[in-house]
């Protein structure tokens, strides 16, 4: 099987429709969404709605997935998320915020993979993984062969191997029987590891790899986007920073 993994759109209609596009041209057998698909960007309404009509094997939801389905307060997210979720709130009609509501925390494809926004320990505690010791303590909250994550918005991979758990920070892996994976699949809409192109994860269960692709989008169209709506400039500027 190859099964395309995206995260963390945040509402770049410019970097998703270059993703989807960049999909199609790998021939994978299915797709699925680690959630945040809304927040900080410009077209929420134009991501959940290619999110759906892609019918991803699964989808989970994402922190800002949940503030903005929901009616909780925001005074404890930082100011600039708070304000991009309010303004969200406003865009999205019942039916789209229903559908953000009812998405799962955790989901499952086939027995071997397990699918999370942030991690397996507290899927609703919005942990990040980022060190070597976050991936332990994930991975031991592992049931299946492979979990593949996002939150972060940074890829790299915990690979486990005889006893022990190595962190990794490549672009390709090779699994190997036996190994079990954590694997953040990047972020779509969003990066933060330096890179501004969008990132996608491809796993080929077959081929015994996990690839990491990066594509390149229309970037002023979606820094304009922001401006026009309105939003904070600082969501603007970060894209072209990869930060
Ligand atoms: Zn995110």
């Amino acid at each position: 099987m190859r099964l395309a993994l995206i995260s963390d759109i945040h509402a770049n209609r410019q970097a998703l429709e270059a993703v989807l596009a960049d999909i199609d041209r790998q021939n994978v057998d299915a797709m699925a969404c680690l959630g945040d698909i809304v927040g900080y960007g410009a077209d929420p309404i134009a991501c959940i709605d290619l999110i759906q009509d892609r019918a991803p094997v699964a989808v989970v939801q994402g922190n800002h997935d949940e503030y903005v389905a929901g009616e909780r307060s925001l005074a404890d997210i930082n100011p600039v998320a708070g304000l991009a979720t309010l303004w969200t709130r406003q865009q999205l009609d019942e039916a789209r915020r229903h559908w953000l509501a009812s998405l799962p925390l955790t989901a499952r494809v086939g027995d071997d993979i397990e699918l999370v926004h942030a991690s397996l320990l507290d899927a609703a505690g919005w942990m990040y993984v980022r060190f070597l010791d976050d991936g332990v303590l994930t991975m031991a909250a592992q049931k299946a062969r492979f979990c593949f994550y996002g939150h972060t918005h940074r890829p790299m991979a915990f690979r486990q191997r005889d006893a022990g758990v190595e962190h990794l920070q490549d672009s390709h892996y090779d699994v190997e029987t036996g190994d079990r994976w954590l694997v953040n699949v990047g972020s779509v809409g969003q990066p933060r590891d330096g890179d501004w192109r969008a990132a996608w994860t491809l796993l080929d269960t077959d081929a015994g790899t996990i690839t990491l692709h990066r594509v390149e989008y229309d970037l002023e169209e979606c820094m304009a986007r922001i401006l026009a709506a309105e939003l904070p400039e600082r969501l603007a500027r970060r894209l072209a920073l990869g930060q």
